[in-house]
């Protein structure tokens, strides 16, 4: 079932043909051995991204509800949470902290820019937190988190540091067995659909066990579909039920995870790290400029202004006619610039043909471009990377 659209929003991303493959596999039971093997290899695969030996979580839901696995089993109600946002997503820490009554503190960037380290540093110095979320790309921005710089920072405080990976995981370096200084990861959260390229459907949260002594501690959690305790009997034995997992999904994300590790995780990091700099230099050259500062520009999607006086439906509408369909933007920039995925299964000869197809809906709209300058510079940053 090949794709007729180029989807390229920042998720869901594109699906390929063996993920659309594995999915449409005979449904069977959820205590099934034969599915529970291929839903212990999707956790085994998880693990191995992730490079983690704490417990793997790959459940029924959206991002959203991989958020809140991450933060009811870990800080609770009137403890303090810091969050680190870099946009709309960041934000939404804080709603979810207030729903479960959590104390929060929020540090917001600029929309473009990255938070102040030294700012990070004051808050942890004032007052002790529980834990900190980050939120690796925000996919409202497309603007990434310096971990290097603000992992260490927060460790040496002692808090949690909850990452938020959605538009990040399996395209931009997560490894939770890796020491900042120290310190490491202790939540890695996502979903399927955007860096890893299967449908959407999938939470997938892991947590170390520095974060299971955080559950630990808390005895009870406002939740129950979302305590981790109801699933880690299920995560160790699949075969185990507590509430049916999406069977299909299960085989999709297997194959999605399978194609992960066989790209090679160094691979997966450098190759988003291309398309992401190809592409901002490319739509740069119709006059589109990103808004995140190229240093802090997110490899997995770009948020790109539009010309003075382009129109946002305009625009993406006859590109939707030409197969590329692009996301609009969110808060106050909706209307002003348009986001772009260039992760999971997208491939250069794709991100080409939008950049090509851009530039045709540019000058369609009475704008000016250079539409082979704009490959020209395209192919050079895009360059196959070995
Ligand atoms: C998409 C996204 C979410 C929300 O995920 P849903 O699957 O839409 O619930 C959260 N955080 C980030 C960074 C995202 O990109």
């Amino acid at each position: 079932m090949p794709n007729e659209e180029m989807l390229l929003i920042p998720g869901p991303t594109p699906v390929v043909d063996s993920i659309y493959e594995a999915m449409s596999q005979e449904t069977r039971g959820h205590t099934d051995p034969r599915f529970a093997a291929v839903y212990k290899s999707a956790i085994e695969k998880t693990r191995e991204m992730l490079k983690t030996d704490g417990e793997v979580f790959v459940i029924s839901g959206s991002g959203t509800i991989a958020m809140e696995i991450a933060l009811v089993n870990t800080v609770a109600a009137g403890e303090r949470l810091l969050i680190i946002s870099q946009g709309f997503f960041g934000d939404r820490f804080l709603h979810l902290a207030r729903a479960f009554g959590i104390q929060a503190d929020i540090i917001q960037s600029e929309w473009g820019k990255q938070v102040d380290p030294a700012a990070v540093e004051e808050k942890l110095a004032s007052h002790s937190y529980k834990a900190v979320t980050l939120t690796h790309a925000d996919t409202s921005t497309g603007v990434a988190a310096d971990l290097n710089s603000l992992v260490p920072i927060i460790k040496k405080h002692g808090a949690l540091v909850i990452l938020d990976g959605v538009c990040a995981t399996a395209a931009i370096e997560e490894d939770m067995s890796k020491s900042y200084d120290g310190g490491k990861i202790d939540v890695v959260l996502t979903g399927s659909q955007k860096a890893i390229g299967v449908p959407p459907g999938l939470a997938v949260v892991a947590f170390n066990e520095t974060a299971l002594a955080a559950r630990q501690q808390m005895e009870r959690v406002p939740a129950y579909y979302c305590d981790i305790y109801n699933w880690i009997p299920i995560m160790q034995d699949p075969q185990k039920y507590f509430a049916t997992p999406p069977v299909n999904l299960i085989y999709a994300y297997d194959e999605g995870m399978r194609l992960v590790l066989a790209e090679g995780m160094e691979h997966r990091y450098k190759r988003h790290e291309a398309y992401g700099k190809a592409v901002r230099a490319a739509l740069a050259e119709y006059g589109m400029k990103a808004i995140a500062d190229e240093n802090a520009a997110a490899a997995t999607l770009s948020c790109i202004l539009y010309p003075k006086g382009m129109d946002d439906a305009e625009f993406r509408a006859s590109l939707a006619k030409k197969g590329v369909i692009v996301a609009g933007a969110l808060a106050h920039l909706a209307g002003k610039a348009f986001r772009i995925g260039h992760m999971g299964n997208t491939t250069e000869d794709m991100l080409e043909q939008a950049v090509i197809r851009i530039g045709e809906t540019t000058k369609e709209l009475g704008f000016e471009a250079d539409i082979q300058k704009a490959v020209t510079t395209f192919r050079e940053l895009a360059m196959p990377v070995a």
